[in-house]
């Protein structure tokens, strides 16, 4: 690969100069080319490579058995001979996998405890510089989507912080907090607890808020509500969804029911942002390829071409704390075209969900399992699903509905399930009349298999 001439100066003092700064390399660095971007990618990798050698013992085994040795050549090639890690493997390795010398530069180190969708908590640190990349990406997303930070701001999500939001008066605080509000002024902000669709919907209706940001399942509860009762959100411009993979449906439920667009987000606990819609495409997302490689790779462990769907595989550029280097998160995504917009950073034109979440037929094939009941106005009751496979015939549905379906629309329900899954399964029907408990941590997932993966 040719010398980049792509650089990024190092992290100033002022943490809202710091932000701003950061953001403004932001704005060039999305219009490097392709190559540009990877020249930088593997410019950082070859740096984090050899401080995770050097200074984490899991790191000096592991990359020594795959014949890795410091200032030697280091390519695309060698790269993929890397093994993949897994959330195991981060258990299993303990202290091991921490560097046990982060440059002090970078800041404090502190620690993210994250159980992810498969159930399996790691503990990742990272430094203060990591940090301010990743709330710098939150200004990108905000400036690409053009939030008016005047506006209010209603969060419905859990907290780390048990006090905060606790229903039916959640909190309100009179800014939008860190990072917005050390570069702008802003209006209030709501926190809520995710609590029963009544009571969050009454909430917002009484806070009037010009955004929202929620998970997907609860934002397509919410929809559901407002789309019944025509209660109105007056003020509302924009919805973000971030946490859980967006059904393609949702997009459009909130154009009819509220009129305004979606913007999703791709995140996880460890790494923080890895993908942020397309401000021209909303069809698309654009990875952070300044802070995360993102690789998309097929059973083979090949790099999927545009079109194909694989496993996602991510390296952190800059964490020099617990260096993550081809991790493994449990998500499958779309490969992307380049985008028209002209954005040379990377695209996927989907994420699919957590590995636990495909459908294992009886053959043993995997397919992603999803059912939309918005094409079917005559269940429109079912105000809340979630599958669950028990074994490899048999699949339990969970609705919540709010009255008992008459046996025509159960048979028309059993009918719509089965079709959607694609083979004829035992299929029990379970219902709620409250809220579908979430699962460890807090997450909601719409398809559960019980089958190990
Ligand atoms: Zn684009």
């Amino acid at each position: 690969m040719r010398a980049s001439s792509a650089t990024r100066t190092p992290l100033p003092t002022s943490r809202g100069a710091l932000l701003l700064e950061q953001l403004g390399q932001l704005e060039q660095s999305q219009w490097w080319s392709v190559d540009q971007l990877r020249d930088y990618q593997f410019k950082q990798i070859r740096r984090l490579l050899r401080h995770a050698w050097e200074t984490a013992p899991f790191y000096r085994e592991r990359l020594t058995a795959a014949g890795y040795a410091t200032g030697g050549s280091f390519d695309g090639t060698a790269w993929l001979r890397l093994p993949l890690l897994t959330r195991r493997d981060i258990q299993s390795a303990g202290d091991a996998i921490h560097s046990n010398n982060a440059p002090a530069k970078l800041g404090r180190v502190t620690a993210i405890q994250t159980s992810g969708t498969t159930g399996e908590p790691v503990t990742v640190r990272r430094t203060e510089a990591d940090a301010l990349l990743w709330e710098a990406l939150t200004l990108r997303d905000h400036a690409w989507h053009r939030r008016d930070f005047k506006g209010r701001l209603a969060v419905i999500r859990d907290s780390v912080d048990r006090e905060l939001g606790e229903p039916p008066e959640g909190s309100v605080f009179d800014n939008w907090g860190p990072p917005v509000s050390e570069v702008a002024v802003t209006g209030a902000a709501g926190v809520l607890k995710p609590t029963d669709i009544e009571t969050q919907a009454l909430w917002l209706a009484g806070f009037n808020p010009d955004y929202l940001l929620t998970y997907p399942t609860n934002l397509r509860a919410l929809a559901r509500h407002f789309a019944v009762s025509g209660e109105r959100l007056s003020n509302l411009r924009g919805v973000r969804t971030l946490s859980e993979t967006m059904p393609a449906d949702l997009r459009e439920l909130c154009r009819e029911v509220w009129g305004v667009p979606l913007h999703d987000m791709y995140s996880c606990k460890e790494l923080g942002y890895l993908a942020l819609q397309c401000p021209e495409d909303e069809k698309r997302y654009h990875v952070m390829a300044e802070t995360v490689l993102v690789e998309i790779l097929d059973d083979q462990g090949r790099p999927c071409a545009p079109g194909e769907i694989g496993r996602v595989v991510v390296t952190s550029l800059h964490n020099y704390a617990t260096p993550l280097i081809r991790y493994e998160l449990g998500d499958y995504a779309e490969a992307g075209l380049p985008c028209a917009c002209g954005r040379g950073l990377p695209t996927i034109e989907r994420v699919l969900g957590r590995t636990r979440n495909l459908l294992v037929l009886p053959d043993g094939r995997r397919r992603w399992a999803s059912i939309s009941f918005k094409q079917y106005p005559e269940i429109r009751m079912v105000r809340q699903h979630q599958l669950i496979q028990h074994s490899l015939n048999d699949i339990e549905a969970c609705l919540r509905i709010d009255a008992p379906l008459t046996a025509t629309q159960e048979a028309r329900l059993r009918e719509i399930i089965l079709e959607s899954l694609g083979h004829p399964f035992r299929l029990t029907l379970t219902y709620f009349r409250n809220e579908i408990p979430r699962g460890p941590g807090g997450k909601f997932e719409e398809f559960i298999s019980r089958i190990a993966n």
